[in-house]
């Protein structure tokens, strides 16, 4: 990696993504918010998870939990993951699709691999970010949608696939709906391709998943790297020998600074301490047939305060 990036760079700063306990020894990597860099665009929140093979009787048990004020993205690579929340959703999600949860004044959620996947091995890597939503809509009704990953359109060029998550990139849209303007895209490089990033919105990162990437002069760059783009900056992406999947993201800057604590992201630190007194008292909701939960846990000291 680079330690120092050269003065003219296109690049603002690089995060080194940190390995993260997701429970029961599934690990992942958490590449926001970072001490560097708290969210980019309305992002506050990118988890890597895995790649984790489960053998057989095991399996993802992410128990009921709450959220507010934001959307959870997941998107993944490899495996599946079933969803289960407090409006009635239950939705297998599996590579390439999205599932996009508004959590807005609040929701209850649990992530788990479904019973008949256990009675074999299986696999599971992809990706959980957060999405802040903008002041007018964090208190919006919660809202969970599903879509396919055949709905999704994908731009193809020579070495390069991109398939459109959310917003719009490389002159396509996506059909998924977001509160605020923002883009998240899964690209995939043979080995040597080249993809030119050019600057559509004003704050833009990517993160490199899997493989590798040379920057001309601004060195190579490794797998658990989140590079944060200076604004209106456009960048050459090469792919080195093993080829490289990297995610796109970002959007135009939130309209305000953001609290985060636990599951939490609001405008107002009151309204934290006000939905973890609610969840403390089970006054959120429940998934159907669901009755464990995760408690909340002790949280010390002040939300974290975003940017
Ligand atoms: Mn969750």
């Amino acid at each position: 990696m680079s330690d120092t990036l050269p003065e003219d760079s296109a690049l603002d700063i690089v995060v080194v993504s940190r390995s993260t306990d997701l429970g029961d020894n599934f690990e992942g990597r958490r590449a926001l918010p970072s001490r560097q860099k708290r969210m980019v665009g309305p992002f506050v929140f990118l988890d890597h998870m895995g790649p984790h093979l489960f053998s057989p009787g095991s399996g993802l048990d992410v128990r009921p939990h709450p959220h507010i004020g934001l959307a959870t993205v997941t998107y993944l690579f490899t495996g599946e993951i079933l969803h289960r929340d407090s409006l009635g959703s239950v939705e297998t999600i599996r590579p390439g699709d999205v599932n996009w949860m508004t959590a807005g004044s609040g929701i209850v959620h649990s992530e788990r691999t479904a019973p008949q996947t256990r009675q074999h091995a299986s696999s599971l890597a992809g990706l959980q970010c957060w999405v802040a939503l903008p002041r007018a809509q964090e208190e919006c009704a919660p809202d969970f949608r599903h879509t396919g990953v055949a709905e999704l359109p994908v731009m193809e060029g020579e070495g390069v696939t991109a398939r459109i998550i959310a917003g719009s990139y490389f002159g396509r849209r996506s059909p998924v709906a977001t509160l605020s303007d923002l883009f998240y895209v899964d690209v995939q490089l043979q080995p040597g391709a080249r993809l030119d990033i050019p600057p559509e919105y004003a704050e833009q990162a990517l993160y490199l998943a899997e493989g590798s990437l040379d920057l001309d002069r601004d060195g190579s760059f490794d797998a658990g790297q989140l590079l944060v783009l200076k604004p209106g900056r456009s960048i050459t992406l090469r792919a080195g020998l093993g080829g490289a999947r990297l995610m796109l993201l970002g959007g135009e800057p939130m309209d305000g600074p953001r609290y985060l604590t636990w599951n939490f992201v609001s405008s107002s630190a009151d309204r934290i301490e006000q939905a973890k007194e609610d969840w403390r008292q089970q006054r959120m909701g429940q998934v159907p047939d669901e009755p464990d939960y995760i408690p909340l846990p002790d949280l010390p000291g002040k939300p974290v305060h975003f940017p």
